[in-house]
């Protein structure tokens, strides 16, 4: 069986969140889950990492609108030979 992870717009969406200790751990650990099996993400992750170490907190302008939606359109590309992104029920 495998473990439900999060989905790459979920991972944007909560990364500040993660960066700053902010998860629940078991979302904390859904979240690495995802890591360990999508280098995109672990590197979006190692950039926003670096990006907070630099400056000391993200700045909106770092995942404002238009940079969460460039990145959504680049996993829709990385993801186009699977299925399109959704929940979808077990079974
Ligand atoms: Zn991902």
């Amino acid at each position: 069986m495998a473990v439900a992870q999060f989905t790459c717009r979920e991972v944007v969406e909560l990364v500040t969140d993660y960066l700053e200790d902010a998860l629940p751990p078991s979302e904390q650990a859904r979240f690495d889950l995802h890591l360990d099996v999508c280098a995109h993400c672990r590197d979006h992750v190692e950039q926003l990492r670096t990006t907070v170490a630099l400056a000391g907190r993200l700045r909106p302008s770092d995942l404002g609108p238009e940079a969460q939606a460039a990145l959504l359109a680049a996993f829709r590309t990385w993801h186009s030979s699977g299925p399109a992104p959704g929940r979808r029920s077990p079974g």
